[in-house]
């Protein structure tokens, strides 16, 4: 026991630095042995809502732990009631959603930015936070072939580390409707935002934060415009849609094309889109084209994949999250604009208590006015760290063996006669289900599929998740499986086991 009264820190328990050391070496310890044991635990959770409340005290500690050997009783409770609650997103067996990928360095570098503990708002708050920030975006963008003037060094670009692609959705949005009104559009414009039918949830919620959309069910102000067969928008229905808008004296201000859609991978085509907003009055008032290209923008990494960034001339904002599949831990979405400006107008505002004199200088950045929040972690150390460690070369062969193992598994779902491809596979993820059975209605179709996805995930062996496709020119919609490779671990082994699995679980 420590002696308050005499250890000079007014009775608050610290951990001392030998004692934070001892705590540290055993929890990376614990961190690492979870790696080794990923396999053992099934991949998704099997506990029932309420099961780990349950185990919670309903109230706080009065007493802390004080010290090293209190803190028995907290690796314990991660064994016994955390993990039990875990499902395990790093388990080479996890193929749901999209990944979420963690590595080594990464870790290191989010501990790294905790143990710093620094706020990086302002230049002035840490000047490294920032410069290095703003350097190893530069170095993604030439990683991934963005265009020159999406960089710091260009004379209207930038970029900024966000906590999430939907942030960065928000943040384009507002930076368009601030453009749009610098074109002349009054401030109180009916303005309308645009997106396909498979764009993800986040443009809607967005328009719903910065007050364009006036609830989920509000389809006047965002529009999700109908797709091809290959679910990628539709330009010529887009140019219909804002010369109608434009017609009924609304402001179109804002497109997201997105570049690999959450539910089935799918690609707008960024060209025509921009093309279109080139053609009708929207580019020359202002309008704003964003991409979302939250998963497919780490495969840029690899210059066989840059096909999908085809159209990038007409782009005012593209974003990507390297904690989905650029092994970053989350948080982290890369964010790219070469209209700075507009986003500073939109965000900026400075009270007195924040005034100082490098930013009047204008020689710096000051991230805070390219976010939401005031406050920003260290988030560049964890991103800095992965490129270091892994090297464009590993980086690529990161993103090819995932391809690679992509295809194997679509090549073993088209030979197996129960099953079939959806839709064409989009990188890494192969979108398939069982074939409907000569004469079975659609729903009976759907149901064989609910019940497969739902047994082999009950097995604990492996997680994946399903999308709906939706009806689209003339076929109906359709329950899918998504098989989503992408865990830092994958290898080829679990993959075959997910197929073989699969494959022996059919009904
Ligand atoms: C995952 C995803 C998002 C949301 O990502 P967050 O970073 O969690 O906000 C947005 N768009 C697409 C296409 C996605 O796949």
């Amino acid at each position: 026991m420590r002696d308050d009264s005499t250890g000079g820190d007014g009775g608050v328990p610290h951990l001392s630095p030998e004692e934070f050391r001892k705590l540290g070496h055993r929890m990376v310890d614990w961190i690492a042995d979870y790696q080794a044991r990923l396999e053992s635990f099934p991949v998704r959770s099997q506990v029932a809502p309420g099961g780990v409340a349950s185990k919670l005290p309903e109230h706080p500690p009065e007493e802390g732990l004080a010290g090293e050997a209190g803190w028995e009783g907290i690796f314990k409770d991660l064994e016994d009631i955390i993990l039990p609650g875990l499902t395990h997103w790093q388990s080479p067996s996890f193929f749901a959603y999209f990944p979420a990928n963690a590595s080594g360095p990464a870790v290191l570098g989010e501990l790294l930015s905790a143990g710093l503990g620094v706020q990086g708002m302002l230049w002035s708050t840490s000047p490294a936070a920032t410069e290095l920030e703003t350097r190893v975006l530069d170095w993604l963008a030439e990683l991934t072939g963005l265009p020159e003037d999406f960089r710091s060094t260009s004379a209207t670009g930038g970029s900024v580390i966000q906590g999430t692609a939907s942030e960065a959705t928000l943040v384009a949005m507002v930076a368009a409707r601030e453009r749009a009104r610098r074109h002349g559009a009054p401030a109180d414009s009916e303005w309308v935002a645009y997106a396909s039918t498979q764009a993800h949830s986040s443009v809607l919620k967005a328009a719903m934060l910065c007050g364009v959309a006036h609830g989920a069910e509000d389809t006047t102000h965002v529009r999700l415009i109908e797709t091809s067969a290959r679910y990628g928008m539709r330009p010529e229905l887009l140019e219909r849609t804002i010369r109608e808008d434009l017609d009924a004296g609304r402001v179109p201000f804002f497109v997201c094309a997105t570049v690999g859609s959450t539910s089935s991978g799918a690609a707008d085509p960024v060209r025509a889109v921009g093309e279109v907003m080139a053609r009708t009055p929207m580019r020359a008032s202002g309008g704003w084209l964003h991409v979302d290209a939250a998963w497919a923008g780490a495969a840029l990494v690899c210059p066989e994949h840059r096909d999908l960034l085809d159209g990038m001339s007409g782009v005012d904002s593209l974003a990507f999250n390297p904690h989905k599949w650029l092994l970053t831990n989350f948080d982290c979405n890369a964010f790219y604009t070469r209209d700075r400006k507009a986003l500073l107008d939109a965000l900026s505002v400075t009270p007195e208590y924040l005034r100082n004199a490098a930013s009047a200088s204008g020689a710096v950045i000051d991230y805070r006015d390219w976010q939401v929040p005031l406050g920003r972690r260290f988030r560049a150390l964890k991103l800095w760290f992965v490129l270091r460690h892994y090297g464009a070369k590993g980086l690529r062969a990161h993103i090819r063996e995932h391809v690679r193992l992509g295809e194997r598994f679509e090549s073993w779902v088209s030979e197996d006669e129960r099953f079939e491809v959806a839709v064409p596979r989009s990188l890494s993820l192969v979108c398939f289900r069982l074939k409907p059975l000569p004469g079975e209605p659609p729903q009976a179709t759907d149901a064989r599929n609910r019940e497969l996805l739902e047994r082999v995930n009950a097995s604990g062996k492996m997680f994946l998740s399903h999308t709906v496709l939706h009806a689209v020119e003339g076929a109906p919609a359709r329950y899918v499986l998504r098989m989503a490779i992408g865990a830092s671990m994958t290898q080829e082994r679990h993959v075959r086991a997910a197929w073989e699995l699969l494959a022996s679980s059919v009904g």
